[in-house]
């Protein structure tokens, strides 16, 4: 007997802050949709942060839509595990149609709509929504010597905090955030040398992730009017955090520029400088996780896919929510999640229910 195939008007791929905020307008402009997340529980990428992380907002300006995230009890900006418990209760609360574990293999082309490959039988979509994220592909970029190098070499996914490395001597490679806030904590226990691409550049103390919003709304807005506008990327990168003033206080956020290559026994410099260090640690980001679209070949030389809005330009039954400023302005943050997927259920509602 052939396996049955579910149908459903909107399938949500991931069921992290993006895929909420999607279930949020799916829910309210009545439309039948499912979120399949392949972890077995709720909080997205937010699961697997390093517990010492904290947000770089206050939770009123941390929050999805309809519902504010709590203020922490400490009234500090909030830290993964809080993320973690306001998801799981957002989902709760407004009863989202979440199954889990279910990992999408693949979306092809079906006759009238796509088709859905998870572990757990098939499904046909008018509109998929891929909110996958970025979490699960951590990039490290390519140096000579990798492979040489007889120390420990891991990236910031997999960082659990700063216990492991006390009295080591750890190179820190990256100009952004978690960089920045990695190397904050870890040189309170090792001895660290921070090394980026070009000088890091710390926004002014009195921006944080709100500020960044409200910065990032305005520049769409003049971009929208034809106006030309200023990026975030001007005025710095990283979010000047408490733990990272004090780290400037304490004189560590001092930068070396990049090696050239690693040697058996750490780094070196194209001048020939050598370093000798137990541990490199990437903070060197992330790439959209987007293996489960590749049947439908939308990706282009820069390894991304050309959207108009969230559409995926080629293929109008597709929207792309969540996975950086390609995906909606600010539309990676919790703040910035709500407005691109309002957009995008907006438009996917007057083509599915006209009139
Ligand atoms: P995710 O949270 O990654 O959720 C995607 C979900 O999709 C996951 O649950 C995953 O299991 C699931 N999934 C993936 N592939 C499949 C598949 N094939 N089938 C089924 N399910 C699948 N933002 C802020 O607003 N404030 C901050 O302070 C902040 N700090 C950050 C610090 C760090 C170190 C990082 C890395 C990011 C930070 N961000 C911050 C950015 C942003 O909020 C996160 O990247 C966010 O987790 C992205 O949410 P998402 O829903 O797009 O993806």
């Amino acid at each position: 007997m052939a396996p049955t195939v579910r149908e459903v008007e909107v399938f949500v791929v991931g069921a992290g802050q993006a895929g909420l905020a999607a279930g949020f307008y799916l829910r309210r402009a009545g439309l039948d949709f499912v979120i399949a997340d392949a972890q077995d529980g709720p909080g997205g990428a937010w699961r697997h942060a390093w517990p010492s992380l904290r947000l770089f907002s206050p939770a009123q300006y941390s929050s999805l839509p309809g519902r504010m995230m709590p203020p922490t009890g400490d009234g500090a900006f909030p830290t993964a595990e809080h993320t973690v418990a306001y998801m799981a209760d957002y989902e709760r609360r407004y009863e989202l149609p979440i199954v889990r574990p279910v990992r999408v293999r693949a979306v092809r082309r079906g006759d009238e709509a796509l088709v859905v490959e998870t572990g757990e039988g098939d499904w046909r979509a008018r509109v998929v929504i891929s909110a996958t994220g970025t979490w699960w592909r951590p990039y490290v970029p390519h140096y000579p010597g990798m492979g040489e190098f007889q120390g420990r070499q891991l990236h910031t996914a997999h960082y659990t905090g700063p216990a492991p490395f006390a009295g080591r001597r750890v190179v820190i490679v990256g100009g952004g955030n978690s960089a920045a806030q990695i190397l904050a904590e870890v040189s309170t226990v090792a001895d660290t040398t921070w090394v980026t691409r070009r000088p890091p550049r710390l926004l002014p103390d009195e921006i944080d992730g709100k500020a960044l919003f409200d910065l990032a709304t305005r520049r769409q807005h003049a971009l929208d009017s034809g106006a030309t506008a200023p990026g975030i990327a001007d005025l710095g990168d990283i979010v000047a955090v408490p733990p990272v003033r004090a780290a400037r206080s304490r004189g560590v956020l001092k930068a070396e520029p990049m090696f050239a290559r690693l040697t058996s026994t750490g780094v070196a410099w194209e001048d020939g400088t050598e370093l000798r260090c137990d541990t490199v640690l990437w903070c060197t980001g992330f790439r959209p996780s987007m293996a489960h679209l590749a049947p439908l070949k939308l990706r282009g030389p820069d390894g991304l896919i050309a959207t108009e809005g969230t559409r995926a330009a080629a293929e109008p039954r597709l929207h792309l929510l969540g996975y950086g400023d390609w995906t909606g302005a600010a539309s990676a943050t919790l703040i910035g999640a709500s407005r691109t997927a309002k957009q995008a259920i907006t438009e996917i509602a007057r083509e599915l229910r006209p009139g």
